[in-house]
């Protein structure tokens, strides 16, 4: 009886748990399966771009699409839901991956799923490339009948005259489309003689620029537009940028120098500003002593509401942090002088992307897979952004507002972390950098807190759940834990690549699945770790 008790009790990873729905991961140890929903969850989030340590991106993306198709197929109006909640609340780094999905629905859904995924287009596909991206998807997927032409054609008849004029002037053309291409197809039409005006701009472009700004303020957004293409100095470029309020995107590009940047940066979106640190930088407007300038930016970036409002993600803000503290774009960009107040200010607003996030009062170990696989592929296709590197940073999220939180990091062995709550994210990321790979076991995170009496209500494990080395399920080592410690600890696991596997049971009620880099991750591992959720 003892031998058996061992042996349900203690299964080495390369084996499957007793009496347990469980698969061979791409390592060749055995994990749970996450649910359909999770994986869909794992995709509009993380996305497939850049692939993983495992998967090409291409295998990546068709195993996702599998799993999405799965979901329409078991409720496309939950996908659709889905796919609305987490794109419209700006949870997800990327939009890529949901107007993929959307376009899914609006191919393969039933008539009620098709018809949700034409209603939710203008909700999903927010901007011009949005739009693009998601008529390139479904026209590789379906045929363009009569629903999807009006849905379309909805996107343009439901903006605002002047929202649809910035949408035009900004985002002319990508993946092949055009506006002009768009508009056509879906046979916009209308009785309003300026919006007729708009559209027909829209599709033949200006033929006799005229010397006076029409009276109608969206025809005066495309001609202001058109005498900026027109341009023949920066000067004039500049003054025609700050009386129209025109954004960057429309400069032509032999044009934009520090002139014109000084004329946009007043009314220049948050997205925008934070893309183009390095350029402002460069140009000579963000440098040391530039003291107006540099208030002006740190401001932006701080403003938490703006922040949401823009929907800018924690990861655009590291991606933008690692970017312009190395002192040079990624592709040639140029180089410029680091100011250390922006790079303050970067650290500052990564956090309060997430929105505020509530301490528990609870006692954490928080968990980082830093084996070999985690330093394989990308978090939603940022250059140099790995599991592991994301991985820490997501951590870093929980770790500075517990009181009795501890990060450990695991490969085959325990790996010494230290970090204080106040090292800027750089730091913590650099240290990440330095540790070696190794194999992965992931109960080791359970084991050291046994062995070394950690009390701990939940282990936390961001990770890949590629786990194959040990000789014992992280779940069997979870369970030891609470028994011997009597504290019944819970495990969540952030799941940090868009694969379909967990190291949570799914039928323990005190484990639970979340994507790494959703915005409302800290919020909901905090619920689930009160019990609330
Ligand atoms: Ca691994």
């Amino acid at each position: 009886m003892k031998y058996l008790k061992n042996i349900l009790k203690r299964t080495p990873q390369n084996s499957p748990l007793w009496g347990a729905a469980q698969v061979q991961n791409s390592a060749g140890g055995y994990s749970f399966t996450v649910t359909g929903w999770t994986r869909l969850n794992r995709f509009l989030i993380l996305g497939s771009e850049g692939g993983s340590y495992y998967a090409t991106e291409a295998k990546l993306t068709r195993e996702n699409a599998k799993a999405v198709e799965a979901c329409i197929l078991e409720d496309g109006l939950r996908v659709v839901k889905t796919i609305v909640e987490i794109s419209d609340a700006g949870r997800a780094p990327k939009n890529d991956p949901a107007l993929f999905a959307l376009a899914m629905c609006a191919a393969y859904g039933d008539e009620a799923t098709r018809k949700a995924a034409f209603q939710a287009l203008p909700k999903v596909a927010r901007i011009g490339t949005h739009l693009f991206h998601f008529a390139e998807y479904v026209d590789g997927m379906r045929g363009w009948g009569r629903g999807l032409r009006s849905a379309v054609g909805a996107w343009y008849s439901q903006k605002e005259s002047i929202a649809l004029a910035n949408q035009v002037t900004k985002y002319v053309q990508r993946d092949g489309w055009s506006h002009r291409d768009l508009l056509r197809l879906a046979h916009v039409k209308t009785d309003d003689t300026a919006r007729n005006a708009l559209y027909k701009l829209v599709v033949d472009g200006w033929e006799d620029l005229p010397e006076s700004e029409p009276e109608d303020e969206a025809l005066r957004l495309m001609w202001a537009t058109e005498r900026l293409k027109r341009a023949t100095s920066e000067a004039e470029a500049a003054q025609i940028v700050a009386e129209y309020r025109l954004p960057m995107e429309v400069v032509p590009s032999g044009l934009r120098g520090k002139k014109v940047w000084e004329a946009v940066l007043p009314h220049a979106g948050l997205t925008f500003l934070i893309r183009n640190l390095g350029n402002l930088s460069k140009s000579g407007i963000l440098q040391e002593g530039a003291w107006n300038e540099i208030r002006e930016v740190t401001n932006r970036l701080a403003d938490a509401n703006a922040l949401k409002k823009a929907r800018i993600h924690p990861i655009q803000v590291l991606s933008a942090l690692c970017t312009y503290q190395s002192g040079h774009g990624a592709r040639g960009g140029g180089e410029w002088k680091v100011v250390p107040q922006i790079v303050d200010a970067l650290n500052v607003a990564f956090y309060r992307a997430f929105g505020n996030v509530a301490p528990t009062e609870l006692r954490w170990v928080l968990g980082l897979d830093v084996s070999g696989s985690m330093g394989g592929g990308t978090i939603a296709g940022i250059p140099g952004l790995t599991p592991r590197l994301g991985s820490m940073a997501m951590a870093m999220v929980n770790y500075r507002v517990e009181r009795d939180s501890q990060i450990v990091a695991f490969s085959d062995e325990m790996v010494p972390v230290r970090l204080s709550k106040t090292q800027s994210l750089e730091e913590a990321i650099h240290q990440t950098n330095q540790i070696p790979f190794g194999r992965t076991d992931c109960a080791l995170p359970m084991l050291w807190a046994m062995k070394n009496r950690v009390e701990a209500d939940v282990f936390v494990i961001y990770t890949d759940s590629e786990t194959w080395y040990g000789d014992i399920h992280p779940v069997q080592a979870l369970r030891e834990y609470r028994q011997k410690m009597g504290v019944p600890a819970k495990l969540v696991v952030v799941g940090m690549v868009s694969n379909g596997f967990t190291i949570a049971d799914p039928q323990d009620g005190g484990m639970m699945d979340v994507v790494g880099f959703d915005t409302s991750a800290p919020n909901i591992i905090g619920e689930f770790a009160l019990g609330n959720v």
